[in-house]
């Protein structure tokens, strides 16, 4: 089932939550819907999900327009933050809940159905739990029961809420997991909230990026990442540094550092600013290129496989983190308190007039 979002827009007494959103998702994609909090992801959830009115646009599900009609009829699996399992009800009651309270005529029979309980519940390994009630089972149990749930009635679409956000660091890893492998088993359309980058990155097929209503960038997890084209998208999606300079003739100059920029920047003599990931951040003992500046080693984090290190650069005094491998850390023999020298390898420019920061 492929989803058209088309100008939706909502307010909320004189709040814009959405703001001319329009998005197109293809058949049996899982899309995260990424942003920080109040962004207006749950909102434009319920609004697919037919949960919430929207003021103006257009939701097409299969090119066919479903925007006027209603939740029950849309076709939709939910799993939701808080557990919405039926607390009297068996793990098998549960996930047979949607089956059983089908018309008759539509209603598959007691064989059919327990048989489809136990091939979800073995693909979520809670084939043992079948008849356990939800107080007796741990969070992420709980959650594989909701996603279990959620498929058995085999929606054309299955939307997520901040599904796993209860949960510890630790489940919430192992859970990612669970939902890929659902979603690859069902190829199922699937939109899920969160505002864990982390989460996104890892699990989804395309990653919405929203903010304050509306959509700052759509691409994989790749694109956004590695190509974020705002200031607000790099800094969403993962640590940054900051070398708030001027571009000038086609080179960003921060203190004692010049270094080129992008082709297409017409501007000249404005206030730039430069996006460096920490694992961008090259570090030498000896300047052996030209646009390297030096810096001290203020602290070095060094456990796991990715070593973080604190630098300070004296000429503009400012403080930056940069990442390094185990192996080439150890090679470098850094110590705390060393000067050594530094340059970004990739650095991605903004022009702060052009998105208001
Ligand atoms: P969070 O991650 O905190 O859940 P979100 O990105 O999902 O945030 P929404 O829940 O969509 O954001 O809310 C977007 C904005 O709309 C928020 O400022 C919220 O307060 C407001 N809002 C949402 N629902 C209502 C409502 N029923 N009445 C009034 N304002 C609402």
């Amino acid at each position: 089932m492929s989803i058209t979002i088309e100008n939706v827009k909502k307010q909320f007494g004189s709040f814009q939550a959405l703001d001319n959103i329009s998005l197109n998702i293809e058949t049996g994609e899982l899309i995260a819907l990424l942003g920080p909090s109040g962004s207006g992801k749950t909102s434009l959830l319920r609004i697919i999900a037919g949960l919430e009115n929207l003021d103006e646009g257009v939701i097409l599900f299969d090119g066919e327009n479903i925007t006027e009609i209603n939740a029950k009829e849309r076709n939709i699996g939910f799993v939701f933050q808080h557990y919405a399992l039926f607390k009297h009800m068996t793990v098998f009651d549960n996930v047979a809940y949607g089956l059983k309270v089908r018309p008759r005529k539509s209603r598959p029979s007691k064989k059919e159905i327990a048989n489809k309980v136990h091939t979800l519940l073995s693909l979520v390994k809670l084939e043992h739990f079948a008849n356990r009630f939800p107080n007796q089972l741990s969070g992420g149990q709980r959650q594989r029961v909701a996603l279990a749930r959620a498929l058995a009635v085999e929606p054309k679409v299955l939307l997520l809420d901040e599904p796993f956000g209860a949960l510890d660091a630790k489940v919430r890893k192992d859970l990612r997991r669970w939902l890929r492998k659902m979603h690859n088993e069902f190829h199922v359309t699937s939109i899920f909230v969160t505002h864990d980058q982390e989460e996104a990155l890892d699990v989804a097929d395309r990653i919405v990026v929203m903010n304050k209503g509306r959509i700052e960038q759509v691409g994989t997890p790749e694109d956004v990442y590695d190509h974020p084209n705002s200031p607000f998208v790099y800094d969403f999606l993962g640590n940054v540094n900051l070398f708030k300079g001027r571009l000038k003739n086609g080179q960003l100059v921060h203190g004692n550092y010049t270094g080129p920029v992008d082709e297409g920047f017409t501007q000249n003599d404005v206030e730039a600013i430069g996006y460096v990931r920490p694992h961008d951040i090259q570090i030498e003992r000896t300047a052996i290129l030209e646009d390297m500046v030096p810096a001290k080693i203020i602290f070095i984090h060094a456990i796991g496989p990715i070593v973080q290190i604190e630098l300070h650069r004296q000429d503009v005094d400012e403080y930056l983190e940069a990442e390094l491998s185990k192996e080439h850390f150890r090679s470098l023999k850094l110590q705390r308190g060393e000067q050594i020298y530094i340059r970004p390898k990739q650095l991605k420019v903004f022009i702060p007039e052009d998105f208001s920061i």
